[in-house]
């Protein structure tokens, strides 16, 4: 008999897209067994939060959630409360959510996700509470459900964990050590899901870099494939339209990847390269393997190989020990680069990691006062750019529906710009082309030019 059979179920994933495929992950397998997925906890059966322990206030995001669950648990007793990702995989937590979050049904975490469907069938028929943690594994379970986000566009893990150790993060400790997926793997799914109808794909891991694929069968299990033979692969999926990955350590980007872009018309013209900070010293301060002068190297060959790249990073203000003279750095390098975006973040004490113990921290209103000037800078460099495309005709893979203005849908370009413009929904889940009537700091506004862009 299956007890999950009719079951309303709702997910609330906080943090990366490595999540939000996790999430997609559960959601598939939710389905296979009969649930039904609904728009707010209220209405569920089975609540899972899936938790992220990059920044603190996704932390404190997930604990006050975690309390709002208690009323929902009071009013139906068949309820369950599952919690899981990256913070579960800390001792610490664990023993909070058991202290003081008692109307917690299931905790799982980021290596036994398969698990899910098991243990959730057996809270159901046992009525007794399951908490399994496993510390890192060796295996990668293939072939798991998901239920996409979206039906045009989906992720891609092609890894899985980190070696690198950046002395503020915490993931090398909640996600385990590198494992890659075997080539074929990803390119069957790759076709699988073209088959469904999925034009663009993003490739995930936290260093997709460093990336070594080895074949499956006995003979092929010496040949390494690395990041830029994988996406030459990749390039010859019949029907496969896009390709974007996430994320990139300057310290592994490869000539053989800049050399990819040129090679392969699929690969988006865009990159996220995060820097975290402009100062030599910060950067080995968070055991970031690379100089300001390499960083900005591998812009300027991106930038020459690729003219019109777009680049996104990732800044950290107030690493302990961060001076004035450090922070002008990373203002200077952002002048210099003038990225199309970047994601800004406060410092924030990761228990677990290395800079956690550093004594050299820095107060907030430093902290504060920096990242305004910042975001100052980094928007400045945003409008500009965007301003440019005003007159330009931009291939566009509209996503939906804008949530920002009536009557419009929303969709990004190569170079991952977001553009609103007007539209019916017919054009959801196509490539559009888009004339930019409007450059504005975070996105462009446009208006259909031809409804089904050539490649
Ligand atoms: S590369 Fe550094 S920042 Fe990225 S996941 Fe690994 S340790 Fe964290």
């Amino acid at each position: 008999m299956n007890l999950l059979e009719g079951r309303k179920y709702n997910i609330i994933t906080f943090g990366c897209q490595m999540n939000e495929h996790d999430s997609e992950t559960i959601s598939g397998m939710l389905q296979e067994k009969g649930c039904r997925e609904v728009l707010t906890k209220e209405e569920s059966d089975i609540t899972v939060i899936n938790t992220c322990s990059i920044r603190e206030n996704a932390d404190k995001r997930f604990f006050g959630t975690l309390g709002q669950l208690k009323k929902i648990k009071e009013k139906n007793p068949q309820y369950i409360a599952c919690v899981c990702g990256c913070m579960m995989q800390q001792q610490h937590i664990i023993d909070t959510v058991k202290k003081k979050y008692p109307w917690v049904d299931i905790i799982f975490g980021t290596h036994n996700i398969d698990r899910f469907p098991q243990l959730l069938e057996k809270v159901a028929c046992e009525k007794q509470k399951i908490f399994e943690i496993m510390e890192d594994r060796q295996d990668i379970v293939e072939n798991l459900p998901a239920k996409r986000l979206f039906r045009h566009k989906a992720f891609v893990n092609i890894m899985y964990g980190c070696n690198n150790f950046c002395t503020y993060c915490i993931v090398p400790y909640t996600r385990g050590r590198e494992k890659n997926r075997h080539p074929e793997d990803i390119l069957d799914e790759v076709r699988g899901l073209v088959g469904d109808g999925v034009n663009e794909v993003t490739l995930l891991g936290q260093n997709v870099n460093s990336y070594r694929g080895r074949g499956k069968k006995a003979e092929d299990t010496d040949t390494v494939c690395d990041f830029a033979d994988l996406i030459y692969m990749l390039n010859d999926v019949e029907g496969l339209e896009r390709i974007r990955f996430m994320t990139s350590h300057p310290k592994d980007l490869s000539d053989k990847l800049i050399q990819a872009y040129v090679d392969c018309d699929k690969l988006c013209n865009y990159i996220h390269l995060p820097v975290q900070s402009g100062s030599d010293s910060i950067l080995q301060a968070m055991n970031r393997k690379y100089s300001r002068e390499h960083y900005l190297e591998l812009v300027r060959k991106l930038t020459e190989a690729v003219p019109g790249i777009t680049v996104s990073t990732d800044i950290i203000v107030g690493f302990p020990g961060e001076t004035e003279a450090d922070f002008e750095e990373t203002l200077s390098l952002v002048k210099q680069v003038k990225y199309d975006s970047a994601f800004t973040f406060l410092y924030s004490i990761r228990k677990g990691t290395p800079a956690a113990e550093y004594d050299d921290q820095i107060p907030e209103s430093i902290k504060h006062e920096r990242f305004n000037r910042l975001v100052d800078a980094v928007n400045e460099a945003s409008a500009h750019n965007n301003a440019a495309y005003v007159g330009r005709i931009e291939k566009v893979l509209v996503d939906g529906r804008s949530k920002r203005k009536d009557n419009t849908l929303t969709g990004r370009t190569e170079g991952f710009k977001l553009v609103d413009f007007p539209g019916d929904d017919s054009l959801i889940g196509q490539i559009v082309n888009i004339e930019i009537t409007e450059g504005k700091t975070f996105s462009l506004f446009g208006k259909v030019v031809q409804r089904h862009a050539a490649f």
